[in-house]
């Protein structure tokens, strides 16, 4: 390939950032690494990688931080890597301005899905319309233009509000999206609602959408993060 996509490493253990290096090497992904967050910094400038993978814990400047700068200058999709588990910090960084994260350890597929997913992502960025006409995924399509949802041929009756939800996660389709940032995307940023008004919405969705609500195939519960869809 000659265009080969750049992703910038930043990662302290080197165990992982080999990992992670062998992974995408074999998927013809040019891969950049930076064993500080300021070094990290510097390779960003100059390289300007399509997809950042960002370790929380570095040695010199806090991940959160090495996060705030990119942001101040560039809107490259950031997936923050971490072995840290709390939901806190994983909606901080979300809510900072990364596009997604992955929890250590994972496997190549899943590393994999998330740069597909932010490549794909970055592509749409600046685009206000929905990016595609339409979801469709094992035999659940949503068809935005005409407010259709159909299961396997057959109309599914969502209500106004459970519309707005499948479908903000379906034009989000692959990527986490916060209970904050969809409380204030279908209610509004001043409304006076909380997690509970989404976990009801979510559970009649579920009901109609789902073959087995308690294990559900199309839409993803993120515990304590939010929401992620099928992609
Ligand atoms: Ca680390």
């Amino acid at each position: 390939m000659a265009n080969k996509q750049t992703i910038l490493v930043i990662e302290d253990e080197r165990n992982i950032g080999n990992y992670i290096d062998t992974i995408l090497s074999s998927k013809e992904y040019k891969v950049l690494r930076a064993m500080n967050g300021k070094t990290g910094l510097s390779l960003c400038t100059s390289h300007h990688p399509e997809v950042i993978l960002l370790d929380l814990g570095l040695p010199d400047i806090d991940g959160m931080e090495v996060l705030q700068q990119i942001r101040e200058f560039s809107s490259v999709p950031v997936i923050v890597i971490s072995a840290r588990t709390q939901e806190r910090e994983k909606v901080e960084a979300l809510d900072g301005g990364a596009d997604d994260y992955i929890t250590k350890p994972f496997g190549a597929e899943e590393l994999l899905a998330r740069i597909r997913t932010a490549l794909r992502h970055r592509l749409h960025t600046g685009q206000s319309q929905s990016q595609e006409p339409v979801y469709s995924k094992d035999g659940l399509v949503i068809d935005f233009e005409r407010r259709l949802v159909t299961l396997q041929g057959k109309p599914i009756h969502l209500t106004q509000i459970e519309y707005k939800l499948v479908s903000l996660l379906a034009q989000n389709a692959g990527r986490v999206l916060t209970y904050d940032f969809i409380l204030k995307e279908i209610w509004g940023p001043y409304a006076d609602t909380d997690n509970q008004i989404l976990r009801v919405n979510m559970a009649n969705i579920r009901r109609k959408l789902e073959a087995n609500p308690a294990e559900p195939h199309f839409i993803f519960t993120e515990i304590g993060v939010g929401y992620r869809m099928l992609e």
